[in-house]
């Protein structure tokens, strides 16, 4: 039997791409290989979002070579966002001749198809072709996590932030229809998953012509079973009231919120084109803890965007004292080719923004561990994922990190927290 190995870059869509790809080479008879050595097929899904991604797939690359070089049958296959980009697919071509097969985000589940291409002679294929069809995509996947599950409700975006290349490559927006995702939903809780997790660029945004997204959730937290789900990611423009309301109401709905604020201050939130302001944010963020005083939040934070003053980047700084966000993912503004920003007047120097970076992450840090010591004595239903040494992992609804004496993986349980470090906490099951 053939094996192949999958390493992929960036976000959880890829990650579940990579386990649909899996399930598509399974069905063509090829199995998981447990290490690149073991391999006979390579895949890259690859990300572009930020330029350190990029870096790191041509760095592997070169170890691949080296591979190629004692097995000269392996079959190298890149695709994924980074891929997708024409001038990206040409420059791979012609450094790296080694790799057969190069193709994007929308022929996944033809990568078996060509593999068998390439296994019957053909040197090189590459394929970027816009396939928009993904309701007929695979929807089948090889879930290395059968507890905690991603599930797609949609493709692509239509939001053009300024600074993003992910309506570039992943194309525009479409919605798997609600019945197909209730019933796969479905399936996983019989299968015994406990969280599901639904994905799309703007989930807000998800209609599939008869259903929006208050009425998918509305779908989803009413299956008979154990269960709580969590979506990403949420667009400040699109979250409506209604489902901030449906998600206090529902227990299988998580008290969860990831919501990127990505700059704290107007001017710049317009220039990088999302659509909202500070104000509409944080009243967003008031009805949600007046709802639900537990919430727990989380936001993506970019510093250094084009033209970006101290002023600016202290508004950040105070938007996000005010909201004291459990987790925060904070990114250096990185140019990408073919948006917007990148040419945009005011480039920030990259000593700045390296500054900048760095004060916020301590300020978050602060808020994250005074968050974290406030959870102490208050007992949290926990979903059991892991273990630590001889402790016990697992998360809250809120998305909070929690390490405990005793449990079973794969189980929800009370734990009552003793004692937190930094953001995680620390407790002890209660009977
Ligand atoms: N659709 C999601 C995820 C987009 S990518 C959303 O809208 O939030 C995830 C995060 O990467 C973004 O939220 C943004 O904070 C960051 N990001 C995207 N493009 C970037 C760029 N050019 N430079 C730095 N960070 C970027
Ligand atoms: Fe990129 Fe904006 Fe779309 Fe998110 S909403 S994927 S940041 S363009």
């Amino acid at each position: 039997m053939k094996l192949v190995y999958i390493k992929t870059y960036g976000c959880q869509m890829n990650v579940h791409e990579s386990e649909k790809l899996y399930a598509a080479f399974e069905l063509n008879g090829i199995g998981q290989a447990d290490s690149v050595e073991n391999a006979d097929i390579i895949v890259f899904n690859t990300c572009c979002v930020r330029e350190g991604a990029e870096t790191r797939v041509i760095g592997n690359l070169g170890i691949i070579k080296k591979l190629k070089e004692k097995k000269r049958n392996l079959i190298v296959v890149v695709c994924g966002c980074m891929s997708q980009q024409p001038a990206i697919a040409e420059k791979l071509h012609k450094r790296c001749s080694f790799i057969n097969i190069i193709t994007g985000t929308y022929k996944l589940s033809s990568i078996p198809d060509m593999v068998k291409r390439v296994q019957a002679g053909e040197k090189f294929i590459i394929d970027l072709e816009n396939d928009e069809t993904i309701a007929g995509g695979i929807n089948i996947a090889k879930r290395s996590d059968k507890i905690s599950t991603f599930v797609n409700i949609m493709y692509g975006c239509n939001n053009f932030c300024t600074y993003c290349i992910v309506p570039y490559v992943k194309g525009r927006e479409r919605s798997r229809k609600a019945s197909d995702i209730y019933d796969e939903v479905k399936l996983l809780i019989n299968e015994g998953a406990k969280e599901i997790t639904l994905l799309g660029q703007n989930v807000n945004s998800y209609n599939d012509g008869e259903n929006n997204f208050l009425k998918l959730l509305d779908m989803l937290s009413d299956i008979d079973g154990d269960y709580w789900i969590k979506f990403m990611t949420s667009h400040p423009k699109d979250l409506s009231d209604d489902v901030i309301r449906l998600i206090a109401e529902r227990p299988k709905l998580a008290k969860y919120i990831h919501l990127p604020l990505q700059s704290g201050s107007d001017r710049i939130l317009a220039l990088m084109n999302r659509k909202y302001d500070i104000a509409s944010y944080l009243r967003k963020i008031d009805l949600a803890r007046s709802l639900m005083p537990t919430v727990g939040l989380s936001s993506d934070i970019i510093v250094g965007f084009p033209t970006e003053t101290e002023e600016d980047y202290l508004q950040t700084e105070n938007a996000v004292k005010r909201v004291r966000y459990n987790n925060l993912f904070t990114f250096i503004y990185s140019k990408r080719t073919g948006t917007p920003a990148a040419t945009m007047d005011g480039q920030i120097d990259e000593e700045i923004k390296k500054e900048r970076i760095t004060r916020l992450i301590e300020v978050q840090a602060e808020i994250a561990s005074k968050n974290a010591s406030e959870c102490i004595g208050n007992t949290y239903r926990v979903l059991c994922d892991g273990k630590e040494g001889d402790k016990y992992t697992g998360k809250t609804s809120e998305d909070r990190v929690i390490v405990f004496d005793n449990g079973t993986i794969g189980k929800f349980i009370d734990v009552k927290v003793t004692s937190s470090k930094n953001s995680k906490l620390y407790g002890k099951v209660v009977d």
